[in-house]
């Protein structure tokens, strides 16, 4: 249920209004798979390029850009642990795996980071990351949790790469390069090991176009570590709050609006697939039906399944004896029904 969380909770005065809230409600859905399909386990380093040859406002344009996929993840001690080293000619510690839990403590960190310019030395930056997926160090690869590392760059190496790039994936860490400007293509895919790992654009400034299939590639290497492909699902439980009326009738008498808009409102939400999911499985939408009476008592229930018309007709036109409220016996009801009824990853 919405909590505390306003953004959750939506008012319309009446029911004309719910003509355009269901697109408001579906843009937090949205917002809410997208976390879903990002909550899987993983470690994640970054590596950062702070060289001379980078200008000061496109290293503030990178350091935002790791902020925004960070952002992407769900930063916890459970979840998702950041880490975050920059390099040059030397190599710069920023912060181990096991520093920040959250992702405010983390973005903090990069924003005040400051640049201190000099050569390009990748070679020797991708040996000494390598400390950082120690067990000592906050990395969980022991426990079989994906190890990935992200190096941001904006060329050539002035040392050689392989043998370090060889020696990080031998030990099951998924390597990724997001290359900048004029970059070298073979020496970053020597060290992602894969054309699918590396991402290169013309200039800072493009960054943001890549973003999504960052996340996206970084997602997907973490399911094909799982094995099966992960369930992203919402399910979605639909309950009436229809105090006013007058004793007998079918749920929707006296209420055109809700008669048109029902069916629209739990098609759209039903029908958010591939819109907004990060991972590689599509989004499945359940919707499931609940009336309850004033004291908590189930009146009519339907299960969660797919978008069903015919189903909704029968919600439709249930006969009411008696008025529904949103209270808290409703609220515990519904509670109840998610616990019992609901296996999704989104409730
Ligand atoms: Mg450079």
């Amino acid at each position: 249920m919405a909590g505390h969380d306003s953004s959750k909770v939506f008012y319309v005065d009446n029911f004309k209004a719910l003509e355009t809230l269901y697109k408001n409600i579906t843009q937090v859905l949205c917002n809410i798979t997208k976390q879903v399909c990002e909550k899987q386990q993983a470690d994640l380093v970054f590596l950062l390029d702070q060289s001379g040859s980078i200008n000061q406002e496109d290293y503030t344009i990178m350091k935002k850009f790791t902020t925004d996929l960070v952002n992407s993840f769900k930063v916890s001690e459970e979840l998702v642990r950041v880490g975050l080293a920059q390099f040059s000619s030397e190599f710069q510690d920023e912060f181990d795996l096991n520093k920040f839990y959250s992702q405010e403590a983390v973005n903090k960190h990069i924003l005040s980071m400051t640049q201190r310019g000099g050569g390009t030395k990748i070679g020797l930056a991708l040996d000494s990351i390598r400390g950082y997926f120690e067990a000592s160090r906050g990395s969980r690869r022991s426990a079989g949790i994906s190890q990935n590392l992200v190096l941001i760059t904006d060329g050539e190496s002035q040392d050689d790469v392989e043998d370090a790039a060889d020696s990080l994936r031998a030990l099951g860490i998924e390597v990724f390069a997001i290359g900048i400007g004029n970059v070298h293509d073979l020496e970053l895919l020597q060290i992602t090991g894969t054309p699918e790992n590396l991402f290169t654009v013309n200039d800072f400034g493009s960054l943001d176009k890549i973003k999504q299939k960052v996340v996206e590639t970084i997602c997907k290497s973490e399911v094909e570590d799982d094995g099966p492909i992960r369930d992203c699902s919402i399910d979605i439980a639909m309950g009436f709050d229809i105090t006013r009326r007058t004793a007998g009738g079918i749920l929707v008498s006296g209420h055109t609006k809700l008669q048109s808009f029902l069916p629209e409102i739990a098609r759209y939400v039903s029908s958010v697939q591939g819109l907004c999911c990060t991972g590689t499985a599509p989004v499945k939408t359940n919707i499931a039906y609940r009336l309850v009476a004033e004291n908590g008592v189930t009146r009519d229930d339907f299960n969660f399944e797919g978008y069903s018309e015919e189903v909704l007709r029968k919600v439709m036109t249930l006969n009411l004896a008696e008025p529904t409220y949103f209270n808290t016996a409703m609220l515990k009801s519904f509670g109840q029904k998610f616990n019992t009824q609901s296996r999704a990853s989104v409730k």
